[in-house]
């Protein structure tokens, strides 16, 4: 998930990004590795799977405002994503690895924001997601962690980047009513 400005990644080709577009023609051109469900990382992590921790941080570093990024966005289906999002919902310095994500508890309040994606380059949405969640997850050393994340912000980021894992694009969880706006 990126905020403000985007840089492509393994990106959906837009043919025309000067104005809101219907999401049903964005579905039609989006890259196939992002539809379709990746897999559980296994331990102990196989050189692929470090090859990829290691891409998807270089890659990262190269991007700017990144507030996430998910394995499918570089080309690997592997249940993985970074973020460098803090507890309190802002810009860290630091970035964090998530292996094999999985929600446990969600809160029924939904709220809607704008969330942009460096694999839909040049656009913004309005996208539903749960305020609060309750994550389960490994990190990079193989330690399960379990967290309550009470930041909207950083619930959305979660959402959003263990959707990609998923195969679903935040436009896919747009109301219908709501246009994909050019971000600028
Ligand atoms: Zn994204």
């Amino acid at each position: 998930m990126s905020i403000g400005r985007l840089l492509p990644t393994v990106a959906v080709d837009l043919p025309e990004k000067k104005r809101p577009i219907s999401v049903n023609l964005l579905r039609n051109i989006v890259h196939p590795i992002l539809n379709i469900p990746s897999s559980t990382v296994n331990w102990p992590l196989n050189l692929e799977t470090e090859q990829t921790v290691a891409d998807m941080l270089a890659t990262a570093s190269k991007l700017q405002n990144m507030a996430g990024l998910a394995a499918p966005q570089i080309g690997k289906n592997l249940r993985i994503f970074i973020h460098q999002i803090s507890d309190e919902g802002k810009l860290a310095d630091r970035t964090i690895v998530i292996i094999n994500p999985k929600i446990l508890e969600k809160s029924e309040k939904i709220v809607k924001a704008y969330e942009g994606c460096f694999s839909v380059s040049g656009y913004k949405g309005l996208v539903p997601r749960h305020e609060t969640i309750k994550v389960e997850y490994y990190d990079l050393a193989g330690q399960i962690v379990v967290k309550e994340i009470s930041n909207p912000f950083l619930a959305r980021v979660f959402q959003h980047e263990m959707d990609h894992l998923e195969g679903i694009l935040y436009y896919q969880r747009m109301d219908l009513m709501d246009p994909l706006e050019p971000v600028e």
